[in-house]
């Protein structure tokens, strides 16, 4: 079975995208692998801070490999957005595939001084493990918001992007490309409305970034992008693409769809909805990533 790293390199030779999709419950697991599976196409479990200190860092990283085990199938863990040196060990220790060391919080020096620290120190404990560095503001959390943060607007540029893979030594970029994290109100409300992401920038950024060595790409705050965007999105260059607030939204739709006018009790009877939207989520977007014919 393929390495992460070997899946990274696949899927980067070929201009498509792997789904990073988050958890903090078995229902939404369960239904991205399904999800995946049915396409037979790699997949990244993310666990931000939040959801593994709920799930257990190591239960989470046993959980993963048990299913990779099980199946001899390419599923892989990563410490999504990961903010203390202290939190990016405890996940390197536990055995995750990838780390998202985001100090993008700082300014941009400081921001790059810390993540070559958070290298050094991750890579002593596996040196096998990928590592993603972030620059630039694309907002915190998966929500859903009235009105999209100001500093989002701002791109990240070639200039900052090839200072930081150089200096750093990640192996995953994350860009500020006019993505955000989370939804915004008029995203779900039926307006149709999408997020607005510079296709050109991702290019410019790979083009940059290949210069000093740099490969691999994501990008965060999938959720909300308009078709056409997220398959370009990957021929553009970038490698992952995550995708969360989407699956928290149908989680919860899923489950109030559920509880109306019954009795039921039991979980997994009550999760069921949500665990089938989420999985034709999954489908929809792997679909687009990969560039392959929505049904
Ligand atoms: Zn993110």
């Amino acid at each position: 079975m393929k390495t992460v790293r070997e899946v990274l390199a696949d899927a980067d030779a070929r201009r498509v995208a792997v789904g990073h999709f988050n958890i903090s419950d078995l229902g939404a697991l369960k239904a991205i692998f399904a999800g995946a599976r049915s396409l037979q196409l790699p997949v990244l479990i993310g666990v931000s801070e939040g959801e593994r200190e709920f799930i257990g860092v190591k239960q989470a990283a046993t959980l993963i490999k048990s299913i990779r085990e099980t199946y001899d199938y390419p599923i892989f863990l990563n410490a999504d957005h990961t903010h203390s040196l202290d939190k990016a060990k405890e996940a390197a220790e536990a055995g995750f595939d990838e780390i998202i060391f985001d100090n993008s919080q700082f300014p941009f020096d400081q921001n790059l001084i810390n993540t070559k620290e958070a290298v050094a120190a991750i890579r002593a404990i596996n040196p096998n493990i990928v590592i993603e560095g972030e620059i630039g503001y694309i907002g915190s959390s998966s929500e859903i918001v009235e009105v999209r943060p100001e500093a989002s607007l701002t791109m990240s540029t070639s200039e900052e992007a090839v200072r930081f893979v150089k200096e750093t030594g990640i192996d995953v970029l994350a860009p500020a490309v006019g993505n955000m994290h989370g939804l915004l109100k008029s995203m779900i409300d039926g307006g149709g409305a999408h997020k607005e992401i510079s296709i050109e920038r991702i290019a410019e950024l790979k083009t940059a970034i290949a210069s000093v060595g740099g490969k691999f790409m994501t990008l965060h705050g999938g959720s909300g992008t308009s078709d056409a965007n997220f398959s370009a999105a990957a021929k553009a260059g970038m490698t992952i693409i995550h995708v969360s607030s989407e699956l928290r939204l149908a989680w919860r739709r899923g489950v109030e769809e559920a509880l109306k006018d019954s009795n039921e009790i039991a979980p997994y009877k009550l999760v069921a909805p949500a665990v089938a939207s989420i999985e034709k989520i999954v489908i929809d977007r792997l679909k687009l990533f990969n560039s392959l014919p929505q049904d």
